[in-house]
């Protein structure tokens, strides 16, 4: 009888909320997905309806045909005709009415889908930097299956049963009402015991939620690092920590079961006691010649009717709670401030003139939204003219790559100001600046797809052509033009897998092809080939002609090559010059530093 969604299967706890104007009415913002589909959704409501009414006078017909069948010479078949007619008919609308729920439900959550997957991706990075994207994701992905469930199964189930409840009562009611005064005297005491019910087991559902996404949060960060669970031997630390998750979860998950168990027996109990009671009252009353058999049938299917939608509603009334709570993290998201609009339209040609590339940081400060005491950039003052190639050294720590992240935009400096052009980077169209930047990461990350694919990345709808003297100009074009299937190549999980340096030129053609004003270049530390390590520097030299480049160097070669060279040092820029002016310091890091490392081992990182 109880109606479980696949969520209950999987085992996952989704969090209930409670119903009160406040929730309901911010779920029925969510209704809005409905709109386009309005015209069948309202359609479908008046199919179960008719459905229902169908449903109503079976149990009036039944009644009928028995008191047919007890008078001598009346007709039995034409009753029995239109039941069967009847039957047919709400045959008809139930198949109406499942379809369109389907259909409807389907077409709304494909939509809220892709809008909150667009809202998750143009979320500024200070979202992502507060929480733990994969539970994040996970815990979504649950909640917009539970809201699918409810939308194509919990909200008709909860309407036809509410029409029963009421028309069975009215109906009951109208074939007896001594009987309908015992029968509903029962239900005030089952209500009770239901919504006492609810809000015990919801903190105790919640909790074992919690306890699950833990445990998956386990999971999915031992499988991205599964290189360090294996390099530190730690995989029975690891199965130990994911192993008491586990039992924690499934001690809250008994404790609710128990709860559960003990309410749905107590229920069943309860039901069927009054049930016994009215059919007693029933039997004596036909006994005592005051109701016809023909009334009691009714009257038992219509108790049945009624015993069943109470039966269900506590179940129901719990899984609407469930659906509340899942709408809550949807809605969350769906308000969060997003930095850029993701649409599905090509993007409008940007009305913003080239950059010529002039990048300056005034005083810039800045601490990242997850610690905000702590200033990571502490005062930071560089000034770089169009087409200068400015490298960044420092220790790890120092804040290089959050000094860039400020240049892309990824956060905003808590003080100061950075120009571009000589306008406040935060005036531009975040998207349209970004247009004119390109980003050469330290690991690069390839999507699943062809190469070509994946170096049109950097500029989509670029023509093959195009792509191919992009990958040139990186140095790439031969060892593509070695695999069998040339640009088509798969890489990624299902594809080959490239080496380091293999993925740095294919990042370097990417962002040839999108030909940025202003340059960003993360240098990989791992250490590569002599001859990889030519091509790439070659390939950077092309790709850094014409622009601003600012790159954080772990080689020679890059920071000898540099116009000037930043040295950073604890958030501030402690030394700036050229290498042969650095390395004069006496005591200077960058001497140090040169020292240290460049000359002893070329290709390895800074420290
Ligand atoms: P570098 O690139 O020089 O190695 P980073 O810019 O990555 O240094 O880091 C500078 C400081 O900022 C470090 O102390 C680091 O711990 C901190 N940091 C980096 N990213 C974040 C973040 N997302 N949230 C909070 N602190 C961060």
């Amino acid at each position: 009888m109880a109606r479980h969604s696949r969520n209950d299967q999987a085992g996952i706890d989704l969090p209930k909320a409670r119903l009160d104007r406040e929730s309901l009415s911010q779920v029925l913002e969510l209704l809005r997905y409905l709109r386009p589909y309005r015209v069948r959704f309202v359609l479908a409501l008046l199919s179960l309806f008719s459905s229902n009414l169908l449903s109503l006078a079976f149990p009036y017909l039944a009644g009928s045909l028995i008191d047919a069948a007890n008078r001598p010479g009346a007709s039995v078949n034409g009753t029995a005709l239109l039941l069967v007619g009847i039957l047919a008919v709400q045959a008809g609308f139930l198949f109406f009415h499942s379809l369109s729920f389907a259909t409807v439900g389907q077409r709304a959550i494909v939509d809220l889908r892709r809008d909150v997957y667009a809202r998750l991706i143009s979320l500024p990075m200070a979202f992502f930097g507060n929480r733990r994207v994969g539970e994040l994701a996970s815990r979504l992905s649950a909640d917009l299956v539970q809201i699918e469930d409810t939308l194509i199964a919990l909200l008709p189930q909860f309407l036809r049963q509410m029409t029963l409840l009421a028309g069975g009562i009215v109906l009951i009611g109208i074939t007896s009402l001594k009987l309908t005064g015992i029968m509903l005297a029962s239900l005030p005491v089952l209500t009770l015991v239901a919504v006492l019910f609810g809000r015990r087991t919801r903190r105790l559902a919640r909790e074992a939620q919690d306890r699950l996404a833990e445990t998956a949060t386990i999971v999915e960060e031992t499988l991205q690092g599964i290189v360090n669970v294996k390099a530190f031997a730690n995989e029975s630390h690891e199965l130990r920590r994911y192993h008491s998750g586990l039992l924690g979860f499934l001690e809250a998950t008994l404790r609710s079961a128990r709860l559960r168990a003990s309410f749905v027996s107590f229920i069943v109990f309860a039901l069927f006691g009054s049930i016994v009671l009215v059919l007693w009252s029933g039997a004596r009353l036909l006994q005592a010649g005051e109701i016809s058999f023909g009334e009691l049938t009714r009257f038992i299917l219509y108790t049945t009717f009624v015993a069943g939608a109470m039966g269900q509603f506590a179940d129901l009334y719990s899984q609407i709670q469930k659906a509340v709570g899942s709408t809550q993290r949807v809605r969350e998201l769906l308000r969060e401030t997003p930095e850029v609009e993701a649409t599905l339209a090509t993007q409008p040609a940007s009305t913003l003139a080239r950059l010529r590339g002039e990048v300056a940081f005034e005083d810039v400060h800045f601490a990242y939204p997850a610690r905000p005491g702590v200033e990571v950039l502490q005062g930071i003052q560089l000034h770089a003219q169009p087409g200068q190639k400015i490298a960044i050294v420092g220790p790890s720590g120092a804040g290089k790559s959050t000094l860039l992240s400020l240049l892309l935009r990824l956060h905003d400096p808590t003080r100061g100001r950075i120009l571009i052009d000589g306008r406040d980077a935060r005036d531009y169209p975040l998207t349209d600046l970004r247009n004119q930047l390109s980003l050469v990461p330290q690991e690069v990350l390839l999507f699943g797809g062809s190469i070509a694919d994946n170096i049109a990345y950097g500029r989509p709808g670029a023509s093959q052509a195009e792509i191919e003297e992009a990958a040139r100009l990186a140095n790439a074009h031969g060892f593509i033009h070695a695999f069998p299937e040339g640009y088509q190549t798969t890489v990624g999980d299902r594809g080959i897998q490239l080496s380091g340096g293999q993925r740095q030129r294919i990042a370097i053609a990417r962002a040839i092809l999108r030909n940025p004003a202003i340059l960003i270049l993360d240098e990989a530390t791992s250490s590569l080939d002599s001859e990889s390590e030519r091509l790439i520097q070659e390939a950077l030299e092309t790709l850094m002609q014409g622009r601003t480049s600012f790159l954080i160097a772990h080689r020679l070669a890059t920071v000898r090559n540099a116009d000037r060279i930043l040295v950073v040092d604890q958030g501030r820029i402690v030394e700036s010059g050229t290498h042969a002016e650095l390395n004069a310091i006496e005591g200077g890091l960058y001497r140090h530093l040169a020292a240290l490392q460049f000359h002893a081992h070329p290709t390895v990182p800074a420290p």
